[in-house]
C-alpha cells in the first residue's frame, strides 16, 4: 500500500535493537549504525520524534515474573528507556543531528521534561526530539508511550522498527509457514491479538487514525525504503487504499 505523504512521523525502536548482537545492554556501534539510518530520513526532509524502548535492559515484567514488584520494576524499566535515550542521542550528536530529549520522568540534570509546545520549537528549528520513559507511569510499555506522542506531536505515522520485518497471521520464528500481512486493520490487530503493539497503544492509534508502520530497522538502508514506500513492512491502518 502507498502510504500517505509524510511530514513527521514517529519513529519507535525495541531497546532490543540496540544490542547489537549482544544479549544484554547497549552495543555504541550498533547505536551508531541506527543513528545514521535516522539521520538518513531526517535529510529527506522530514520532522523526526523519537521513541526507545528499554527491553534490552529491563522489562518491569520480567522484574515481577522473578517476585518484584510490579510497579517498582515498571520505574526501573522506565530508567531503561532514559539511558537508551542517551545513548542515541549521543550517537546522533557524534552524527552531526541536533536532538533534545524529553522524558516523562522528571530529571533535571540529564534532560529536559515533556514539554509539547517546546518540543514543536525544537522540531521546527531542525531537531530530533527524543521522548524517554513512556508515558511516565507502571503497567504501560514504550509502545503506549510511542502512541501517546504520536497523537500529542499530530504524527503522520508512528513508525515500528523492531526485529521482524511486519505483521505475521502467526509467529514467523515457530512457524515456518506464517504469512505476512502487507496491510491490515486495528480491529484484527487486537482481536487476533497480533503481536504488534500491546493493546492500548493500538487502540489510541486507532482512535486517532495513525497507521502504524512495521518493518525491520535490523537490515541496512530499510528504513529509507520504507519511508520511499519500497521496503517490506505491514500497514496497520483501517484505510486500505
Ligand atoms: N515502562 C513503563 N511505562 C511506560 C514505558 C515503559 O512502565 O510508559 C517500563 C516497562 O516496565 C517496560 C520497560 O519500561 O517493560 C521497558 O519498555 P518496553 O518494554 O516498552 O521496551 P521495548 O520492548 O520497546 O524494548
Amino acid at each position: 500500500m502507498t502510504l500517505p505523504k509524510m511530514n513527521r512521523v514517529l519513529l519507535k525502536l525495541s531497546g532490543e535493537v540496540l544490542m547489537g548482537d549482544q544479549q544484554f545492554g547497549i552495543d555504541p556501534a550498533f547505536v551508531l549504525e541506527l543513528a545514521k539510518e535516522v539521520k538518513a530520513a531526517k535529510e529527506t526532509g522530514l520532522e523526526i520524534c523519537l521513541v526507545i524502548g528499554g527491553g534490552n535492559i529491563f522489562r518491569g515484567m520480567a522484574g515481577a515474573a522473578q517476585g518484584m514488584d510490579r510497579a517498582q520494576a515498571d520505574y526501573m524499566g522506565m530508567l531503561a528507556t532514559v539511558m537508551n535515550a542517551l545513548a542515541m542521542q549521543s550517537a546522533l550528536e557524534q552524527l552531526g543531528v541536533q536532538t533534545r530529549v524529553q522524558s516523562a520522568v522528571q530529571m533535571d540534570q540529564v534532560c529536559e521534561p515533556v514539554i509539547r509546545r517546546r518540543a514543536e520549537r525544537h522540531l521546527e528549528k531542525g531537531r530530533i526530539v527524543i521522548f524517554a520513559a513512556g508515558v511516565g507511569a507502571p503497567y504501560f510499555t514504550t509502545d503506549s508511550g510511542a502512541a501517546l506522542r504520536a497523537a500529542e506531536m499530530n504524527c503522520d505515522a508512528l513508525l515500528k522498527g523492531t526485529s521482524v520485518d511486519g505483521v505475521y497471521d502467526s509467529d514467523p520464528k515457530s512457524n515456518p509457514s506464517a504469512t505476512r500481512y502487507e496491510t491490515v486493520s486495528y480491529g484484527k490487530v487486537l482481536a487476533d491479538n497480533l503481536k504488534v503493539m500491546d493493546a492500548s497503544a493500538v487502540a489510541l492509534c486507532r482512535d486517532n487514525d495513525i497507521p502504524i508502520v512495521v518493518f525491520s530497522i535490523r537490515e541496512k538502508g530499510n528504513l529509507a525504503r520504507v519511508l520511499s514506500g519500497e521496503g517490506v513492512q505491514t500497514v496497520v491502518t483501517d484505510h486500505t487504499a
